[in-house]
């Protein structure tokens, strides 16, 4: 086990961000690196629990106190042959999982958590300038087929698992590059794109084969794959986006999250240049409607292309500071989250509802909003709008971040006539199968939008399936 009793002479060290003036004059990572010693130490304050709560918070299943114990007397690469084993991708979560293991810490109960979102990515980082990653090819093939249809983390973690198991896998996606939304939505400055190549490329090494470009329901149906592969596996996220249906709706200057962040992205990667980014903020007053994490990228990118104002609003009420009675360790704890992005300039205003958009002709110029009061009775919570606190807030570029509702469903999920839950999303038993047989589904496709962590462990579950499907034949 690890120092017995480095929680109580080590304190809690971050390797901390970027300073803040430079770090919004370009999209790099935010975050920085702790030297090795510190991080060590940091693995010292893992007390080794009896029962791993933390174990338990991690979705995929990280064997956290085995490899925080390793990495404490430095065996780095023993630490990262435990962490490898149950997380095909932590190079990714490492830097941005909101990381529930660290609010089921047990230290997290009177304490500062373990480090152990930082402690993963310094693992699995060392283990890449180690040269501990190498390309695993499977020994054998099994000869069996697998078509994998999204390249995001669920279907990249689907994909790599049946890969090595010595299925003939290939990885088809819809866009010019694969990596779903580490590639075109989350920006670089939370994870750099050259992580998620360096990880496709390792992937290509081990024999899969990877189709861009590729739109499966419209360049190729369904069908044709079901006739081409054994296995057919849906991994196609969540992108249909939740709209705002208010008067104004449609004027210019109001456009979805997602069609703001892909291009400053493929800017970033010099897919367009910065004159075709045709939804930039610079000199404007920008308004991101939605309060969560796309919200806040939108708020961080919007900033670095140096827009007049960032206003970011909200309809539900601040989150608490600390955990409320009915929130307690070792679950998620719902309070107030700051990102570097907040940190960087904006105004975030809550309990706010959207009227209209105003303007001159089609041109966006404010948002009118007003405030609401929240109600809890009888289990149900309501709002209702507090009268005389109508305004308009100035605005004339207005980014519409409040989520995602389901999957597409133009395309291959209506061609294939797969059948949908009630949300619409695609309707999976617990074997990840779809009402087609031989088609599987997992991510955010089976979910609705979730964290890049579950579709990992989506994606591992649902390839364990695919191949006891495929031996079983
Ligand atoms: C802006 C933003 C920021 C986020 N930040 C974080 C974060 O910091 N931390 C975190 O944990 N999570 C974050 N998330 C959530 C996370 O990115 C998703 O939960 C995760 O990527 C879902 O993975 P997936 O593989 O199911 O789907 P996706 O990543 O959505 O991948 C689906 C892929 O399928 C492709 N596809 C769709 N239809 C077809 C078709 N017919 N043919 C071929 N290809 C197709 C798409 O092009 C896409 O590449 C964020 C999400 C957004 C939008
Ligand atoms: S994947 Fe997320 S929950 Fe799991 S150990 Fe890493 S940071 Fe924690």
């Amino acid at each position: 086990m690890t120092d017995a009793s480095g929680f109580l002479k080590i304190k809690r060290k971050e390797a901390g961000n970027r300073p803040l003036n430079e770090r919004i004059c370009d999209h790099s990572e935010v975050e920085q690196v702790l030297n090795s010693e510190d991080r060590m130490l940091q693995a010292s304050r893992c007390m080794d629990c009896g029962i791993p709560f933390c174990h338990w918070g991690c979705p995929v299943d990280n064997l956290i106190p085995e490899w925080n114990d390793l990495l404490y007397k430095g065996d780095w690469k023993g630490a990262y042959g435990r962490l490898a084993a149950t997380n095909n991708f932590p190079e990714f979560t490492g830097r941005i999982c909101p990381a529930p293991c660290e609010h089921a810490c047990v230290l997290n109960i009177n304490q500062e958590p373990v480090t152990i979102r930082e402690n993963e990515v310094a693992i699995i980082e060392k283990a890449f300038s180690e040269g501990y990653v190498k390309p695993e090819p499977p020994e054998n093939r099994t000869g069996k087929t697998v078509a994998v249809i999204g390249s995001g983390p669920a279907g990249m973690a689907a994909a790599d698992l049946l890969n090595k198991t010595g299925h003939t896998v290939t990885l088809f996606e819809k866009d010019d590059k694969a990596g779903g939304l580490l590639r075109f939505g989350i920006p670089d400055f939370k994870l750099s794109k050259a992580v998620v190549d360096r990880r496709l490329n390792l992937m290509m090494k081990e024999g899969l084969t990877i189709k861009t470009g590729v739109t499966i329901g419209k360049d190729i149906s369904g069908k044709e794959l079901l006739e081409q592969f054994d296995a057919i596996c849906i991994t196609i996220g969540a992108s249909h986006p939740r709209d705002i249906i208010v008067p104004g709706r449609e004027h210019n200057g109001v456009h979805f999250a997602m069609d703001f962040l892909i291009l400053q992205n493929r800017v970033n990667s010099g897919q367009i240049s910065p004159a075709e980014n045709h939804i930039n903020a610079e000199g404007k007053k920008v308004l991101v409607i939605g309060g969560g994490d796309t919200g806040s990228d939108c708020v961080g990118t919007a900033i670095r292309q140096k827009a007049a104002s960032v206003t970011q609003i909200e309809i539900l009420p601040k989150p608490p500071i600390t955990r409320k009675d009915d929130n307690p360790w070792p679950y998620w704890g719902k309070i107030l989250k700051t990102s570097t992005s907040h940190e960087e300039g904006c105004e975030r205003l809550w309990n706010l509802s959207t009227l209209r958009f105003v303007g001159d002709g089609k041109i966006t110029r404010g948002a009118e909003v007003e405030e609401v009061a929240w109600e809890s009775s009888n289990g149900k919570t309501t709002f209702s709008p507090v009268p005389g606190t109508r305004r308009i807030i100035e605005t004339d570029l207005v980014l519409l971040a409040m989520g995602f509702v389901h999957p597409v469903l133009d395309g291959l999920v209506s061609e294939m006539e797969l059948e949908l839950d009630q949300r619409k999303n695609i309707k999976v038993d617990g074997k990840f199968t779809t009402s087609t047989h031989k088609v599987f589904a997992a991510g955010d496709s089976i979910t609705g939008a979730t964290l890049v962590v579950n579709a990992i462990a989506s994606g591992r579950k649902v390839a364990k399936e695919i191949d006891k499907f495929l031996r079983e034949r």
